[in-house]
């Protein structure tokens, strides 16, 4: 339909702001007041025995979740930041091993191998997934390589069955961050535990939060007490548990509150509502946005499932003909001005790929002398530009983000939003036409800048 679009001077689809995500109910509150009146508000103490591993709340929330998903063990920890190092060390990481991780992920998912004197190595990405590509994976292994970080970004399941299958051919320990992706299934089987360990962010912008938290899970009892001694000053307890390998146990503190544990309870009660709504609005924005020439959206695997921790979508400007941040442009103006990062309808590009940050451009990461770099003199680590070109090109040009696929967010909500998408697609030849910059460096909004900082 031709009509005039709002970038131009038209009227938008909707001027009625989308609605909030609100978190907490009733149910956290007085969960959270009952530990407060029982004043006790962390139930660990840092030496061997009863209070360990935590109190009465801690052990309730991390069997709770633990059962639901038939993990054998679930730690939890003050964030997912501190699970990941925590799984890191766990493993059994030496200075100088080498880590395959994800360039397309929130920083820690590669930095966290530093704080053992691991080395991130990038593999590049596959653009169905957006997890790493299996062949790219296999390119980077090297006698040194340990382990593998695998990020189920957006809240999809990555390659699982190829991974596992590299792994186990060069011995490589497999660690899955599903930050994003809390109770999402691979095939049939619940993420987290495929690999050798996995876990959860409890943080304000995840599915179920309690400001910050995060839970490991694994299968293997050796891992799991491991983690348990780097959570809470492992040094203090190997005697007790009658460790023979003590090597990586000295713990940090890196423990859940009762206050958060109780809050953690409630909010994992509203998982699996939160995870079906997002099914149901997903799918009926897939079901706009599938025909449409030029705009690839995800295929859902049969036995997969996924969080919308975002809902990706890979933009083609060969189709259209305008860059990737015009079309954005013109969408956003279709739609009300977001006042937070919740009711942001849609942003470009997620993260910089991350090895082109200063630390890879510049090899610093612990020390002023290249530590853990230079623990492999003979090895020159490449983090130069060009090296992940799928995931560049992504970050450059492709990737277009949608956090409204969400609890609070209706059918009629989404309609308006695949509404503007639509109209600007049907328009796009106005807007080619018009005299409108392409330079990706406009800026449609200050909140599109505040999502990329918070998410
Ligand atoms: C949120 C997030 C993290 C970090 O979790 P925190 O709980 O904030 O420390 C790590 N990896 C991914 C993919 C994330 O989305």
């Amino acid at each position: 339909m031709k009509s005039k679009l709002a970038i131009l001077g038209g009227n938008s689809i909707r001027t009625k702001d989308f609605p909030n995500r609100k978190s907490m109910g009733e149910e956290e509150i007085e969960a959270a007041t009952r530990v407060l009146k029982s004043d006790v508000l962390s139930g660990f103490i840092g030496a061997a025995g009863k209070y360990f591993n935590g109190g009465k709340e801690v052990i309730e929330f991390e069997t709770l979740w633990a059962d639901s998903y038939n993990f054998k063990h679930a730690i939890s920890v003050n964030s997912w930041t501190s699970g990941l190092q925590v799984a890191v060390g766990a493993i059994g990481l030496e200075p100088g091993d080498e880590v395959i991780c994800s360039p397309y992920s929130m920083s820690a998912s590669a930095t966290v191998a530093f704080m053992y004197g691991g080395i991130p190595v990038f593999a590049d990405l596959e653009t169905d997934t957006y997890g790493l590509d299996p062949k790219s994976v296999e390119n980077r292994i090297t006698p040194r390589t340990k382990a593998i970080i695998v990020v189920h970004i957006f809240g999809y399941p990555s390659n699982m069955d190829s991974i596992m299958k590299i792994a186990k051919k060069h011995n490589l320990k497999v660690i899955e961050d599903a930050a994003q992706a809390p109770g999402v299934y691979y095939k049939g089987k619940p993420i987290g535990t495929i690999g050798d360990i996995g876990g959860f962010s409890l943080n304000f912008h995840k599915h179920i939060h309690t400001g910050e938290g995060g839970l490991l899970v694994t299968n293997s009892d050796k891992i799991a007490l491991r983690c348990q001694l780097i959570r809470n000053h492992g040094e203090n307890a190997i005697e007790a548990y009658q460790l023979k390998d003590i090597s990586n146990t000295i713990g940090g503190n890196y423990r859940y509150t009762e206050l958060q544990a109780a809050i953690a309870i409630e909010q994992f009660k509203k998982l699996q509502a939160i995870l079906d709504h997002r099914k149901v609005v997903g799918a009926f924005l897939s079901s706009r946005l599938r025909e449409i020439e030029g705009l690839n959206i995800q295929k859902i695997e049969k036995g997969c499932t996924h969080s919308y921790y975002m809902y990706p979508i890979r933009y083609d400007k060969n189709i259209f003909g305008v860059s990737r941040n015009l079309f954005l442009r013109a969408v956003s103006a279709e739609l009300p001005k977001p006042k937070y990062w919740d009711t942001t309808p849609i942003t470009e590009g997620y993260v910089k790929p991350l090895y082109l940050n200063p630390i890879y451009q510049n090899q610093i990461a612990i020390g002023k002398k290249g530590f853990p770099f230079n623990l492999n003199k003979q090895v020159k680590y490449d983090y130069s530009k060009g090296i992940c070109p799928v995931t560049e090109k992504l970050y450059e040009e492709e990737l277009l983000l949608s956090p409204l696929v969400r609890e609070g967010m209706k059918k009629e909500d989404i309609k308006d939003f695949a509404d503007a998408i639509e109209k600007v697609v049907e328009n796009i030849s106005d807007l080619r036409d018009s005299n409108l910059s392409n330079d990706p460096s406009q800026d449609v909004y200050d909140a599109i800048k505040a999502i990329d900082e918070n998410v």
